[in-house]
């Protein structure tokens, strides 16, 4: 939840822990565990990742960043909209690198929120649908599909287009059994 609007100073190093803090919080880790394991890693050809020991050179511009799964996951917990004001608040953001200042100006605060079995919910049932299917091809297709559909979702705002994309979210996501009973447990609505 975002919440207050006075300025206050963040230095970098903090909005990356931040960001990290926020991501493990809905249990987005448990995703990409299962992606890299099987090939989906967007920071696979980086120069900044060592085999094994991972990233070397975190930064604004990566912790911001959500693929199509983990945005579902921020669409669906009803943080999404919050991300994105939050980190469009830092300037610097660029790909793979970031130019952000060691301290940076902000306005919104964006509290951390606990919801690992949501993300655990989603990780499992990706873990079950890469064991149905021959390769992977279809989970990176999948989360492309998400990504282009839940920015249609939030483009189209409350317009009768609104209904037919998230009709459509909810069909793509309709075997994720374990996501879905977590939305419940959690009381999020699930659009
Ligand atoms: S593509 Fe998404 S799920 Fe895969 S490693 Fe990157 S952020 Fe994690
Ligand atoms: S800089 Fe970004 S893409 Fe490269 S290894 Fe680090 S997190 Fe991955």
């Amino acid at each position: 939840m975002l919440v207050g609007d006075e300025l206050y100073i963040a230095t970098r190093k903090y909005l990356i822990d931040f960001g990290m803090r926020h991501l493990n919080g809905l249990g987005a880790d448990h995703i990409c565990k299962i992606c890299i394991q099987n090939g989906g890693s967007c920071c696979r050809s980086c120069k900044h990742l060592i085999n094994g020991i991972g990233c070397q050179n975190r930064n604004t511009s990566c912790t911001s960043w959500l693929c199509g799964y983990l945005k579902l996951l921020y669409y669906k917990a009803g943080l999404l909209k919050d991300w994105h004001t939050f980190w469009g608040e830092v300037p610097g953001i660029d790909f793979r690198k970031d130019y952000t200042p060691t301290l940076v100006k902000m306005k919104t605060h964006f509290e951390v929120t606990f919801m690992r079995e949501l993300g655990e919910a989603l990780a499992n049932d990706l873990k079950i649908k890469l064991s149905r299917d021959k390769d992977n091809i279809d989970f990176i297709v999948l989360a492309s599909e998400l990504d282009e559909l839940i920015d249609e979702i939030e483009f189209a705002k409350d317009s009768d287009m609104m209904t037919h994309f998230i009709q459509r979210l909810n069909y793509l996501i309709k075997d994720f059994e374990n996501f879905r009973q977590a939305i419940k447990t959690y009381k999020l609505g699930g659009r």
